[in-house]
Formats: structure tokens, sequence, C-alpha cells
């Protein structure tokens, strides 16, 4: 009887072990499975880059979650770029052009690899995170290539030994890299539908997006931001004594000179038929009617070529505006808006003193706001 109550007892202990075990292992799915959907449902590509990284950090409560990437042809650091969220916004993503030459180690990987924090191995991997102990390398495989890998790093040593299950981790990694795909297809259509087909200039759609991120950075930060308008004098005659084509040609040309004059981190917008916008982070108005200056002499300067005989002379008037650094502290919902008005009505004025000309305005409101 003593003996029955001991196995009895026993069984009980061991039961209660394998439920304990049942309902750890249906919490760490639970996680797993919300992990997914967050990845699946990320809408752009930073917030993808991001649940990748920091999300799944804190799901499974490691040290480190770094994502190594090919890029060879940079083009996903071009569509960060062009979501406002630069590359370098997110340090635990390395982006790196051949996977021959980079991380070497992650060209063996053909499964998940989990064990003990190797160095030199897997420094490179993890370069700002001493102490690790243990990692889970995940390759992230898409139709046969090796896109990247996804790449856990615990202080504990235990945490990731070859004895641990990687089902969970390996079909992580195919999410993540059917999402990498979703999300850098989505950014390209996005780029598309915001592309002037004419001068491959951003087109208006572009300008309505991008232009509360740069007010936003530029009320944090406390810089100034510029905005050049620019119109095409007298286009109607190119148009009516050349044709058509040759005005199309015209405004290719324009716009490739105007680019010419910008800096990778300005923007510019076809922002309608002969007329474009030009906005510039960081610029006082004093820089940015410099470099209205410029451009306006770039145009003037050289007679522009088309097909039709001779090269044409083209002039363009050009308004500048600014949020000046100490507006910018201030909160103001119309801000942007008020930078484009102040932009086309100095356009105006230009316009009206003559053309192939460059006028400046400051609106009195800015004045009023930056002297209280
Ligand atoms: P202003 O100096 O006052 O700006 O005179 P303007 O002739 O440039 O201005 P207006 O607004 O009267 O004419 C703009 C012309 O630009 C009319 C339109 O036919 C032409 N245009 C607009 N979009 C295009 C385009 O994509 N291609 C060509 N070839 N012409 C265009
Ligand atoms: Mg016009
Ligand atoms: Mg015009």
């Amino acid at each position: 009887m003593p003996n029955l109550e001991i196995q009895n007892r026993k069984l009980r202990q061991r039961l209660a072990e394998l439920t304990s075990d049942a309902e750890h292992n249906d919490r760490v799915l639970q996680r797993f499975h919300e992990r997914e959907l967050e990845l699946l449902t990320s809408e752009s590509l930073p917030e993808l880059l991001l649940s990748l990284t920091e999300g799944l950090k804190s799901s499974f409560n490691v040290e480190t979650v770094t994502l190594i990437l090919h890029d060879p042809d940079h083009e996903l650091r071009h569509l960060l770029h062009n979501t406002g969220t630069p590359a370098e916004a997110f340090p635990h993503v390395q982006f790196i052009d051949n996977f021959d030459t980079q991380h070497t180690i992650c060209t063996t990987l053909e499964h998940p690899w989990l064990g003990p924090y190797l160095s030199p191995e897997h420094d490179q991997l993890f370069p700002s995170c001493p102490r690790l102990q243990s990692v889970a390398l995940v390759p992230i495989i898409r139709h046969k290539r090796l896109h990247g890998t996804l790449n856990f790093g615990s202080s504990s040593m235990d945490r990731f030994t070859r004895h641990h299950a990687s089902d969970f981790l390996h079909r992580l990694a195919t999410i993540g890299g059917v999402c990498l795909e979703n999300a850098t297809n989505h950014e390209r259509l996005l780029i598309t539908g915001m592309t002037d087909a004419l001068t491959g200039l951003h087109n208006r759609r572009y300008l309505d997006r991008r232009l509360g991120e740069e007010v936003s950075r530029t009320q944090r930060y406390h810089q100034p931001l510029s905005c050049i308008f620019v119109d095409a004098d007298h286009f109607k005659r190119v148009n009516d004594n050349y044709g058509h084509a040759a005005g199309d040609a015209v405004l290719r040309e324009i716009s490739s000179r105007i680019r010419s004059c910008l800096r990778a981190s300005d923007i510019a917008v076809r922002y309608g038929g002969e007329e474009f916008c030009l906005v510039l982070p960081q610029t006082s108005l004093f820089d940015a009617k410099r470099l209205a200056e410029r451009i306006r002499l770039k145009i003037a300067a050289e007679p522009i070529p088309t097909d039709r005989g001779l090269p044409l002379e083209i002039t363009i008037s050009l308004g500048v505006s600014e949020i000046p650094e100490k507006v910018s502290a201030q909160q103001g919902d119309n801000l942007g808006e008020a930078l484009i008005a102040n932009a086309d009505a100095a356009l105006y004025e230009a316009k009206e003193g003559g053309r192939n000309r460059v006028a400046c305005r400051v609106s009195d409101d800015y004045l009023m706001m930056a002297n209280s």
C-alpha cells in the first residue's frame, strides 16, 4: 500500500511537470504566432526591419538580434532612403554588397546553426554586443538563394545549443524572407507611383508624403528647412514654336540640370507642367537663395539642345522660402503648407519682376513667431 502511494505521488508529480511543460510550450508557441503575425502585418520596409530586430529581440528575450541583408545593387538602401528612414537608422541591420567577401561564415549556412559564440568568427555578426555566450544563426533563403541571415545572440551559454530544436527559427526566417520580398516590392511600387515619368523626378504625391516628415524632423532638431519653387519662363512659346516633343526635351534637360545642383538629401519634385518644387532639409534661406541663383545660371548660361534646329535659350524664375530654425522649434500644423505657399508667392514676385530671376519671401507669421 505505501508503495502504491509513493507511485501515485510520483505519477502526480510527473503529470504536474508535463502539464507545466505543455503550458510553457503553449506560451512559447503563442509568442511565435504573435511575432509571425507582426512580421506579416508590417506595413512598410522600415517597420519590418524593426520587427525583425528589435521586435524579435524583445519577444525572444535575448541580448541582441541582428540582420545581415545581401544588397548588391544598394537597392534596399535606396528604397529605405526614399521612405525617409535611411539605412543608418537601423544599427542592427547590416547591408552588404557581397557575401563571398563579407561575412563568409554566412555562405555555408543552409540550416539554422545553434551553438556557442565563437570569436572571431561571430564578431562581425554582432559588432556592438560584447559578452555573448551562445548564438543562433538562421539563413534567410528565397528561391534557393541566400538573401541574408537573422542572428540571435544570448549571454546565456545554454540558450542556444545544438540540442535545441531549430524548426521554429527556420520557419520564422522563411516568413521573414517572404515578408522582406513583399515589403521590397511594395516600396518599389510606391516609388513607381511617386515618380514623374517624363523627368524621373518625384511627383506631387511623393511631396505630400515627405513634406510632413521633413517638417517634423526640422522641428525636432531645430534646423532650418527651405523650399525653392521653379517655373520655366514663357514655356508656352516653346511648345507653340517648336512643338510638344521639343517642349518635353527642354523639361527633361531642366530637370537634369536642377538635379545636378542638389544634394542627395534634397527633394526634387515635378510639381506641375513646367513647375518644380525643391525641398531642402537643413538649409537656411541664405543658402537656398545661393542655390537658386546657381540653378538659374545653370539653365540660362547654356542653351538647351533639341532636335528642332538651334539650341533654345531658356530661362527660369525661382521663388525661395524658409522655415527658420527659431520657428521650427515651435509647434505648427501648417508649416509645410506655408513653406510651399511662400515659395509660390516669391515665384510670382520673380515673374512680376521681369522673369529669369530669384525672389525670396519670409512670411510675416514666421517673423512674429520667431520674435515671440
Ligand atoms: P510664365 O513665364 O508666366 O510661366 O509663362 P508660361 O508660358 O511658362 O506659362 P503658362 O502657364 O501659360 O504655360 C505653361 C505651358 O506648359 C502650357 C503647357 O502646354 C505647357 N506644358 C505643361 N506640361 C507640359 C508637358 O509635360 N510637356 C510639354 N511639352 N509642355 C507642357
Ligand atoms: Mg507655370
Ligand atoms: Mg511658366
